[in-house]
């Protein structure tokens, strides 16, 4: 493996879209997708055995920067539920920027970081 580019996150994503597609396949009985599968997994042997390792980094940070934000809402949801008992998670009206406020405080002014709106919430 020296002088390949190895593995990355794009390429497990890759390779259980892969198995994904297999299992779906499976299950419903579309043939078809067990050849599509078959393109993830060379994909994925291919960027992990080529040289061109800056086009296989620029291929994982075009992936990082799809996956973004989905990451970040999944990030939010996390939090909503780790610290449902003690916060109130709410969006600013202008910007839409994600805030929180300890609960059972009543009615609040809330200014957001983001853009500096004042707002009155109930918490
Ligand atoms: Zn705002």
């Amino acid at each position: 493996m020296y002088g390949r580019y190895g593995n990355d996150l794009l390429n497990a994503v890759l390779v259980i879209c892969g198995m994904a597609l297999v299992l779906i396949g499976q299950i419903f009985g579309f043939i078809i997708l067990l050849p599509v599968s078959y393109v993830f997994y060379i994909f994925a042997i291919f960027r992990m055995l080529s040289k061109n390792i800056p086009a296989r980094q620029k291929e994982l940070f075009a992936f990082l920067k799809l996956i973004a934000p989905v990451k970040s809402r999944l990030k939010i949801q996390k939090d909503i539920w780790q610290h449902r008992n003690t916060h109130k998670y709410f969006r600013c009206p202008e910007c839409k920027q994600w805030l929180r406020a300890p609960k059972g405080r009543g009615k609040i002014q809330v200014k957001c970081q983001k853009c500096g709106n004042d707002f009155i919430k109930k918490v």
